[in-house]
């Protein structure tokens, strides 16, 4: 559905995650037909450059990135480029300022997409504010990471609230923008199937699995200073289990959604510093170990955490959930596995092994959703029982259609000039979540807790894997 003209500002617009992800996000879109006649995109950022310079750098990164868009009509990227500008600007200074204010088309939603370092958050809220371009129609983007602890993100909230009212802030987390994210939210709340199980009553544990291939490359310096806790648990894994955890919503509106996952969040019980293993992935043969990447060859900082929490209210008492990321590890996988617990009692020969019904919802590679169910195994070997996965993968399912599917960014974004924020995590949600990261990250520094090796290649140390062998339960193989 075609959206309204509208004027997108990205500040930071040369930068690594503007040619990745957000330009050939607003191709996407634009090929799709979702901008009408009008709508502007205009680059921001410090270097100098006119606007047929911008052009021709947007039509690079979109062959670079955008991989196949054979689907679009011979001539988009030209046609995209027309809607394409660029101010040369400094967040600090007042270069710019008024050249970007007098793009902007009054009457418009106005959407400015913060994609440069969280230091200049506040300067550019500020400046917007005293260039006029804040009305109520304007709506702001902030990337992650917001803050690196309560206090920095407590910090960031107000540099934005001294401009801005919250529904007008929309902090990104690209994990909630994935078609399964979404169809999570589906499955739980528009089936009577799966509600009465909910529960800790049937459910064993529940598992979220992200792993990485990659090592922290060119960013080792950022993540040296965050580490797999702030960088992933505090926000993607944290919103998963959210929307994992959180009792129904009233309605599928945005505050009623994230008043229901700031009450998982504020659920969450302390963690026994037992019940965490941190790790740095070694070197292997040409690439190098973690500590080669950063800075400091004696790092305390973790590529991988493990942990066992505890959601304590009534519905989770005594279900636990495992969660684990990291990077350099055998696959590139993010999964959520609600594990059930077995039948009560076994009608089949003793031989019939264990079999649990599995609910997974795998947001990569293979987008989709399958349910473990257990069957008799076919043929005359008789009352044998065998489990098989009910896919619900939607290129199956939908066909063709399913190749049309938006990516997370193309979705986040055109929700934000919709001016729908379900998908955007609330200030007091951040907040809750570093509140209960804050001491957990703290007593290990203290302690200066130091990582454990991992191979590359591996599902991370050997301890993760006792994390849950201890229980008597196993970590869903990472492939
Ligand atoms: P980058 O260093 O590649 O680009 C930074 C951009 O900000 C450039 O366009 C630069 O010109 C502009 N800039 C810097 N100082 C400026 C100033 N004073 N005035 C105006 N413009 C200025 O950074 P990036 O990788 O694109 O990341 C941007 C933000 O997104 C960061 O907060 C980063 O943590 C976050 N982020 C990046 C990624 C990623 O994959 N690159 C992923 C998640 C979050």
């Amino acid at each position: 559905i075609p959206v309204d003209p509208f004027d997108l500002v990205v500040f930071g617009g040369t930068g690594d995650l503007a040619r990745r992800k957000i330009l050939p996000a607003l191709f996407r879109r634009f090929c799709a037909g979702q901008m009408e006649e009008g709508t502007r995109i205009i680059g921001a950022a410090r270097s100098d450059m006119d606007d047929a310079e911008y052009r021709a750098f947007v039509a690079e990164a979109l062959i670079e990135f955008n991989g196949d868009h054979s689907g679009c009509e011979p001539g988009t990227i030209t046609r995209f480029q027309q809607i394409l500008s660029y101010v040369t600007l400094d967040a600090r200074g007042d270069k710019g300022w008024g050249e970007l204010a007098a793009k902007m088309h009054p009457g418009r939603v106005r959407a400015f997409y913060f994609s440069v370092g969280p230091s200049l958050f506040g300067d550019l809220a500020l400046r917007l504010h005293q260039h006029g371009m804040a009305d109520h129609d304007t709506r702001i983007v902030v990337e992650k990471p917001f803050g690196r602890d309560l206090a920095s993100a407590r910090a960031l909230n107000k540099a934005l609230a001294d401009h801005f009212d919250e529904s007008q802030i929309y902090r990104i987390d690209h994990y909630l923008g994935k078609e399964t994210v979404q169809n999570l939210m589906a499955l739980r709340f528009g089936n009577m199937l799966f509600e009465p199980l909910w529960n800790s009553h049937y459910v064993d544990h529940i598992q979220i699995t992200v792993a990485e291939t990659v090592g922290v490359g060119g960013r080792g310096d950022y993540y040296d200073r965050a580490g797999a806790m702030r960088d992933m648990v505090q926000n993607h894994l944290m919103q998963l289990l959210c929307l994992i955890a959180m009792e129904p919503p009233a309605k599928f509106d945005p505050d009623a959604v994230r008043d229901e996952k700031l009450k998982v969040i504020r659920a969450l019980g302390e963690v026994d510093p037992a019940q965490i293993v941190r790790g740095q992935y070694l070197e292997d043969e040409d690439k190098p170990g973690y500590l080669e990447h950063v800075e400091n060859p004696k790092s305390l900082t973790e590529s991988f955490i493990a942990l066992k929490l505890h959601v304590i209210n009534w519905r989770w008492a005594g279900t636990p959930f495992y969660v684990r990321t990291g990077k350099r590890l055998k696959a590139r996988t993010s999964e959520i596995a609600v594990v059930f617990k077995e039948a009560p009692h076994n009608i089949f020969d003793q031989d019939s092994g264990r079999h649990r019904n599995i609910l997974t919802i795998r947001l990569q590679p293979n987008e989709g959703i399958d349910l473990d169910v257990t069957i008799k195994e076919p043929g005359p070997g008789g009352m044998r029982l065998v489990d098989v996965p009910l896919d619900m993968t939607f290129t199956e399912a939908l066909g063709p259609d399913a190749e049309d599917v938006p990516d997370a960014y193309e979705r986040l974004i055109m929700d934000v000039v919709r001016g729908n924020q379900t998908l955007f995590m609330r200030g007091d949600e951040v907040e809750a979540a570093w509140a209960w990261t804050d001491p957990i990250v703290a007593a290990w520094e203290e302690r200066e807790d130091k990582p454990l090796s991992y191979e590359t290649g591996s599902s991370g140390p050997d301890e993760a894997l006792a994390l849950m062998h201890k229980d008597g339960r196993k970590w869903r193989d990472i492939r």
